[in-house]
């Protein structure tokens, strides 16, 4: 059991149900802000030890975490797709790329915090001046349920390799799963101090009670609405904040694209996952001379693709409800489907949904629809598909497809990761900084940016001896004084080379 269990009040609970058959799959306490207090209190003492063990066992610890978490993957992914309903096999899927995280960040830490030298300059000559990074403190960690495991490892693997301990709030409807991740730490690290990696549970209000507690960041990543609301509590105390929010993810296709790789990495970049997949594919935008091939290339991906087979159930049922609100008010705006229509919604099933010819303001074009429905437009250009690609408040991903103008097409994009030529790349390469911009969020998690993302930043700067008459910030300068910093910022500064 994690050590959150022990503070819980009995007589509440919070239950996590199969999303295919609504069976009752975990019961976990439901944690009251009191309790959330009390494990940022002994992740507080744990940080004491944590922080400053050599990086080197930080390192031990979590690879520990990995070995542990590889042998029991079969228990963990029976327990993600019981909860979150994505098949086995996606569950390992997800397994492979959090591993991928703690390796890296578990490897690269020493290095992201080791101090650097920067040169002092030439008035300030016989100082040495140094830029060290030392961790934060406790992080508050919140999940999404869309990817249980990777999304809050992605952030959990870099906070704790960077020194931090942290307190980390599954979503409500994938508990077990984030149970099993922090107690895979306590059982790998038996002699760790209790609170290096602790969990609380709960809806809404058990993360609010951590975004006001006193962590000393959230790392947050869920939805844009609530993303708005962590920002605004954290703001009471000045708790600095990471938002990984949701997307609006667009695709190019342009003309010298290999387009039946486009089409078959469209079907999987839409669907996978039903759709719930925050850097999934929601919008394509097509070259004309191409559109006729990638259509027929698309229907043909998807031709044997139902839900229930290649990817699960919706994982929450209010999701069934913007899936079908988008459909339904994007067919009478004038959007026709190319695949499936209004007979793909059997809830909580979903099969795919290709619509064409749907208005760009329309929600379906503008809104997260987090389900596996996705847009294909056709565009005179790329210079147009650029533009509508940049056209809504999201900016997380986006894919290209080109073969010879693939970066210079990404380079324009307003989105924080592009991959180019294939799908969802970026999220495989650990070293690759992930994050978004607008409605997706600001901040940085995974590769160096995340690891620094989760420390502070001190600045040294030490006097090595003192160079007489040359000090400034003392009442005994004198004009000599004045007349050598005169002459030395003339020829510093007296010239534009
Ligand atoms: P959500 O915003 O409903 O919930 C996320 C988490 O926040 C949950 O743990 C929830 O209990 C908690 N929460 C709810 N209200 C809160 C409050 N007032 N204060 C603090 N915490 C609160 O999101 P979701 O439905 O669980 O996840 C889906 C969303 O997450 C989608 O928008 C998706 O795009 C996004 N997402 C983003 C990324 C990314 O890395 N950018 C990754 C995965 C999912």
């Amino acid at each position: 059991m994690g050590e959150a269990d022990t503070t819980a009040a009995p007589d509440r609970r919070l239950r996590s149900l199969d999303p295919a058959t609504g069976n009752l799959v975990a019961e976990l306490p439901l944690h009251a802000p009191a309790e959330v207090g009390e494990a940022v209190h002994r992740a507080r003492r744990a940080a004491e030890y944590w922080s400053e063990l050599p990086w080197q066992e930080r390192r031990r610890a979590l690879l520990r975490w990995a070995a542990h978490l590889v042998r029991d993957a079969d228990a963990l992914c029976a327990l993600v797709h019981a909860e979150n309903g994505k098949p086995a096999d996606d569950a390992y899927l997800e397994l492979a790329l959090a591993l991928g995280h703690i390796r890296w960040a578990a490897r690269h830490a020493g290095r992201a915090v080791a101090a650097r030298r920067v040169a002092p300059g030439t008035l300030m000559a016989n100082f040495q001046a140094r830029v060290e990074r030392r961790p934060l403190g406790v992080v508050g960690v919140i999940g999404p349920w869309n990817y249980p495991v990777n999304t809050p490892i992605g952030s959990i693997a870099y906070a704790l390799a960077a020194g931090n301990t942290v307190v980390f709030k599954p979503s409500e409807h994938t508990p077990a799963v984030g149970r099993f991740c922090v107690e895979a730490f306590t059982a790998a690290n038996p002699g760790l101090p209790v609170g290096v990696l602790g969990a609380v549970f709960g809806e809404g209000g058990t993360g609010a009670a951590l975004v006001a507690s006193a962590v000393d960041l959230i790392a947050f990543t869920g939805s844009a609405a609530t993303g708005r609301k962590v920002m605004a509590s954290a703001a009471e105390r000045l708790t600095p904040v990471l938002l990984e929010l949701g997307g609006k993810d667009p695709v190019i296709v342009a003309a010298d694209a290999d387009v039946e790789s486009a089409a078959e990495a469209v079907a999987w970049g839409a669907m996978s996952n039903a759709g719930q997949t925050c850097i999934g594919v929601e919008r394509v935008y097509v070259e004309r001379s191409v559109a006729g091939r990638f259509h027929a290339a698309l229907r043909d991906e998807l031709r044997d693709i139902r839900a229930g087979g290649a990817y699960g159930p919706m994982t929450v049922p209010e999701q069934v409800d913007v899936v079908r609100r988008h459909l339904v008010g994007a067919l009478e705006a004038g959007g026709t489907a190319l695949v499936g229509g209004p007979d793909a919604l059997r809830p909580p099933y979903i099969d795919p949904i290709v619509l064409v010819d749907v208005p760009e303001s329309h929600p379906a074009m503008q809104e997260e629809t987090f389900g596996p429905l996705v847009v294909v437009r056709t565009v005179d250009d790329v210079e147009q598909a650029v533009q509508l690609a940049n056209g809504t408040r999201f900016g997380l991903g986006a894919t290209v497809f080109s073969r010879r103008h693939g970066l210079a097409i990404a380079r324009r994009l307003r989105c924080g990761t592009v991959s180019v030529n294939a799908m969802l790349a970026y999220a495989a390469i650990p070293a690759l900084p992930f994050g978004g911009m607008g409605d997706s969020g600001f901040g940085r998690i995974h590769g160096l940016e995340g690891l620094h993302a989760f420390t502070r930043t001190q600045a040294l700067a030490r006097r090595r001896f003192p160079i007489p008459g040359m000090t400034l910030p003392t009442f005994r300068r004198g004009p000599g004084t004045m007349r050598l910093l005169r002459a030395a910022l003339n020829r510093l500064h007296g010239h534009a080379r």
